[in-house]
C-alpha cells in the first residue's frame, strides 16, 4: 500500500535496514573502519567534505540512540571511541575540529533505523544546527 511505501525507513519497527546490506556486503561501502563490533563507511550522500558514519554490527533493539538501556554502554562507548578517532583522521579529509551527530527519530532527521553515529569535517560548522 501506498502508505507502507511512504514510510518505509521512516519507522523504527522494520526488521532490519539497508544497513544490514551493508553489513552483509550485498551493497558496496567505502570502509573505513572495522572491528567484531562496529562498522564505520563514508556516507554516499555527504553532508561535509568528509563525513563517515559509524554503525553497530548487531542493531540489538538501537533502532535509535532513545531506545538505549544500560546494556548498551559497552557498544555505545565502543561506537564513541571510534567516532572520536575518526574525528582526527586527516588522511579522511578530517582536520582540527569535528561535528559528531546522532538523529534520534524521524522529527530529527533520522532515515535509517540502525542507530548510526554521524562524523563530519573538512569545514567549519554552525551552532545551534538547523
Ligand atoms: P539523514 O538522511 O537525514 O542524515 P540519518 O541520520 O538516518 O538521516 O542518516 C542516514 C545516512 O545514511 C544519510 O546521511 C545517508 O546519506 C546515508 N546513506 C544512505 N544510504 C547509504 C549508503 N548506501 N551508503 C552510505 N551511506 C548511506
Amino acid at each position: 500500500r501506498w502508505d507502507t511505501i511512504w514510510l518505509a525507513g521512516l519507522r523504527d519497527d522494520e526488521p532490519d535496514t539497508l544497513f544490514n546490506k551493508i553489513l552483509a556486503g550485498e551493497i558496496p561501502a567505502s570502509i573505513v573502519k572495522e572491528d567484531g563490533k562496529i562498522l564505520a563507511f563514508k556516507d554516499i550522500n555527504p553532508a561535509a567534505p568528509a563525513h563517515v558514519l559509524v554503525i553497530p554490527k548487531d542493531r540489538d533493539g538501537l533502532t535509535r540512540l532513545s531506545k538505549s538501556t544500560p546494556e548498551h554502554y559497552e557498544i555505545l562507548g565502543r561506537l564513541m571511541v571510534a567516532a572520536g578517532e575518526i574525528a582526527k583522521d586527516e588522511s579522511l579529509g578530517f582536520g582540527d575540529g569535528a561535528r559528531i551527530v546522532i538523529n534520534d527519530g524521524a522529527k530529527a532527521g533520522q532515515e535509517v533505523f540502525h542507530l548510526h553515529v554521524h562524523v563530519l569535517g573538512g569545514r567549519d560548522f554552525n551552532w545551534p544546527p538547523g
